[in-house]
């Protein structure tokens, strides 16, 4: 083979690859990573294919192999070709989801003095070049960031000594900057009879550190140095003395960093399955059998068993020589749901974790692609995993948007990459939720995944596992509002809470707000403070003392008078987590409370110690934001309160309705599971809305019903499918007119050979129209397939790219 398709690191909107001429003896293969020259520039690139021919005149030669073995295997390359046309994002941006991290490295510069250099030559340089000579004529070879750091502006004495032959310069591919981590450990060197005498020797000498190490040695074998260190309280120059003398080895040994490290494991063992579980276990154990790879939606209430049951497919598979990979919506946020995986299959689990350190990463990351683990675990990006011999996927809460990538290119969504991988792979995939995806149902319901139903909660009394569902109560805060009650509790919220804390059981309090008020205005004028960046009103902190955006983190102290019109009289309204904290706290002065929101949980196990601390019964309130909706199990809790149900529902999102049925089942979900049973309050000015009464009845086909019906009436998806073009520039009309003169464009291309069943809708500002300063505008296209339609067009790079939002 002459030739090579590569895939290169280039911002390109389709999923095109470029030719290349392998060089003479280079072994290459599909997956490899290689350099590439690529305009002026020598950019990484990614091998797709191998051709004999090239339909291109004259081809460019790769300039390195970074790696003779593939990095990627051949299925990784056919899920990133697919992702890259799903997705209109750039081919090796796709590729980039599937390379070890910390894979992106830089070229270096080297300087090396030339062969001979007399002292008359070098007595004949200017100061500062000489300068520069010297030191590489003392140290060799050095590196351009070094030579700087010792000498300042050394740039441009290089290229004066380099023009004068005096110095050589080379390039190098910086290796990854993360590596597996090596940790000095030492053992003696020489035997046990040859190094009793020694001891005695550093004695007589009054070495006595010396000696006691040697002799700690003599007793352990191999110890790692720092604990050797700690324990002798020995310095690091016995140590470099005692290797000096040949007494001792130390040797860099690699050690794992284990992320599960600070969890206590107990290995527990299979149950036996409920009649109900049984009953969905049977098909998917047939097709675990069957290994063909079909789709299971699996639909059960809070508390059913459907961890039980992913455990299950997950045993049955391993027992089968085949490897899983569980998605989960956010790590931080679900350590109970971890836990209960990595204690059943002890040893066999691995974690990734965008919270590991780069290193940690990196270990997991070679330790999965050598078959180390049974089942990786992670948030949306482990399903790019290098698990070898996939039979299994699980995606549990597969109806979380966390799934969705909506930062940055490739936007994709990991169930449906999850479909294609495991179509490549053959693999089983499950699909798990208590309010399942609206898409996801429609797709069930036409046959297209299979639906398993667990309709109730696991019940053994034995246990004290109930397999009532908490009794709801709506309460229509506009009603406390008529009969003079202004207080954020309603009355019948003020009572629970006040049996619960008397019966010494615990109490979830949800709102779905950080901060203590979520406006600022003044009463005079009625100016509200916003964002200068971003045009959202700033949420006040008490806790902080600061106003704060939500959107960009933008901080600032609150104005004593207002910025408009100079009054004092500025009010803070509105609700948030904070000031809740404060009202529970004034309300119930002899309870303890625990606040769990994205401002209290910045350490690396923040979220486990709030969780723990609440598990224990160290607090009697836990108040959160949509943080405590996941997965928490905790028997103690008999009541929910959800404070607000309005907050998102009236959000101008397609999906707002969906996704307050969705909290608001998840957190009710929270209630009475345990043997005490549970209640649940809802406060909320809309009763009447379909979502909150769904959500009250606990009742998914109740809502999907409704909630199908409007889709259908308004040409939402799953009835079509959407793409939304937004642009940003920070010049106000420039935005706007770009979107307009796009919005035109898009129009007569559908208007001359489009599909006729395509919508252009908009432009229109974004729901927020400015962030950091970027004023945004957005196009929504809408029909059987704007992808296709959109990929026969070349957009400017400067136009983001949405196939499947799920925000709009
Ligand atoms: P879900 O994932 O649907 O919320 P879980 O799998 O967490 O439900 O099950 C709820 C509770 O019931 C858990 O405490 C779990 O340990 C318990 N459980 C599940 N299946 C069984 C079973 N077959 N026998 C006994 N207890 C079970
Ligand atoms: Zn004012
Ligand atoms: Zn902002």
């Amino acid at each position: 083979m002459r030739y090579a398709e590569v895939a290169v690191n280039c911002p390109l909107r389709r999923p095109r690859t470029f030719t290349y001429t392998i060089p003479p003896g280079a072994r290459l293969k599909p997956g490899c990573a290689v350099w590439i020259p690529f305009g002026p520039r020598v950019i990484q690139g990614v091998v797709f294919g191998l051709t004999d021919q090239s339909e291109i005149e004259e081809t460019r030669s790769i300039a390195e192999v970074i790696d003779p073995e593939p990095l990627l295997a051949p299925y990784q390359l056919e899920l990133a070709s697919w992702i890259s046309e799903n997705y209109l994002s750039p081919l090796f941006d796709a590729v980039a989801l599937m390379l070890p991290p910390g894979f992106e490295q830089r070229v270096l510069t080297f300087f090396q003095p030339a062969p001979e250099i007399s002292e008359d030559v070098l007595s004949g340089l200017p100061p500062e070049q000489r300068r520069v000579l010297r030191l590489l004529l003392k140290h060799g070879r050095m590196e351009l960031r070094r030579i700087k750091r010792k000498v300042g502006r050394a740039e441009s004495y290089l290229v004066q000594l380099s023009r004068r032959g005096l110095v050589l310069r080379s390039q190098e591919l910086e290796r990854p900057r993360v590596g597996p981590r090596l940790v000095p450990y030492l053992s003696p060197a020489l035997s046990a009879e040859q190094i009793s005498p020694e001891v005695e020797r550093l004695r007589k000498r009054r070495a006595f550190k010396q000696a006691e190490l040697l002799q700690l040695l003599l007793a352990e074998g191999r110890l790692e140095a720092s604990e050797a260190r700690r324990k002798l309280e020995v310095s690091a120059s016995a140590v470099k003395a005692l290797e000096r003398k040949g007494l001792i080895r130390v040797e860099r040994l690699r050690v794992h960093r284990d992320p599960l490290a600070h969890l206590a494991l107990i290995p527990t063992a299979p149950l036996e399955l409920t009649s109900d579980q049984e009953r969905a276990w049977l098909p998917l154990k047939e097709a675990i059998h069957r290994g063909e790879g079909d789709v299971f939606l699996l639909h059960g209430v809070t508390g059913s068993g459907k961890t039980e049951l992913y455990l299950r497919a997950l045993a049955e598979t391993i027992s089968r020589g085949r490897r899983a990979i569980v998605l989960v919506p956010e790590i931080a946020l679900t350590p109970q749901t971890i836990s209960r995986f990595a204690s059943r299959f002890p040893q066999r689990v691995a974690v990734l974790h965008s919270r590991l350190s780069p290193g940690e990463q990196f270990d997991e990351w070679h330790r999965i692609r050598s078959g180390e683990f049974d089942v990786v675990i992670g948030p949306r990006s482990a399903i790019f995993a290098p698990q070898p011999n996939l039979g299994l996927i699980v995606i549990d809460e597969e109806h979380e948007w966390t799934y969705k990538q909506q930062e940055s290119s490739p936007r994709y969504h990991a169930r449906e990459v999850a479909l294609k991988l495991a179509e490549l792979t053959g693999s089983l995939v499950i699909l798990g939720s208590a309010t399942p995806d609206v898409e996801s149902y429609y797709r069930a319901r036409r046959g297209r995944y299979k639906l398993l139903e667990l309709p109730r909660r696991v019940a053994v009394p034995q246990l004290g596992l109930q397999p009532r569902l908490p009794k709801v109560e709506i309460v229509d805060m506009r009603r406390e509002l008529k009969e003079g009650n202004r207080s954020i509790f309603s009355r019948s919220l003020l009572r629970e809470l006040r049996e619960t804390l008397e019966a010494g059981e615990q109490a979830i309090l949800f709102l779905n707000r950080r901060g203590t008020a979520t406006f600022v205005q003044c009463r005079d004028c009625g100016y509200v403070l916003r964002c200068p960046r971003c045009e959202v009103t700033l949420t006040y902190h008490a806790v902080e003392g600061e106003l704060l955006c939500h959107q960009c983190n933008y901080r600032t102290s609150p104005p004593s008078v207002c910025p408009r019109c100079w009054s004092r009289r500025i009010k803070f309204l509105g609700l948030g987590t904070q000031r809740l904290e404060e009202e529970v706290r004034r309300t119930f002065p002899g309870a303890q409370v625990l606040r769990w929101d994205r401002d209290v949980t910045r350490g690396k196990h923040s979220h486990e110690q709030i969780l723990s601390r609440f598990q224990n019964h160290e607090a009697d309130i836990l108040i959160g934001t949509q943080m405590i909706a996941k997965g928490l199990d905790i028997p103690l809790v008999t009541l929910v309160g959800v404070v607000s149900a309005d907050v998102g529902l009236h959000l101008p999102y397609f999906r707002a309705a969906e996704r307050t049925f969705q909290l608001l089942s998840q957190v009710a979900g929270r209630a009475g599971r345990g043997k005490w049973g549970g209640r649940v309050i809802i406060q909320t000015y809309t009763p009447e809305h379909y979502a909150v009464q769904a959500a009250a009845r606990q009742s998914f086909e109740a809502f999907y019903k409704q909630e199908s019906e409007f889709r259908r009436r308004y040409h939402n998806p799953p009835f079509t499918r959407l793409v939304r073009l937004t642009f940003s520039h920070t010049n106000q009309v420039r935005c706007r007119q770009e979107a307009e003169r796009m919005a035109r464009f898009l129009r007569e291309e559908r208007d001359s050979h489009g599909p006729s069943d395509l919508d252009v809708l908009g432009p229109a500002p974004a729901y927020i129209p400015r962030i950091r300063g970027h004023w945004r505008w957005h196009i929504i296209l809408r029909g059987s397939d704007p992808r296709a339609f959109l990929s026969e067009l070349s957009l400017p790079p400067e136009w983001v790219v949405d196939v499947d939002p799920v925000e709009v």
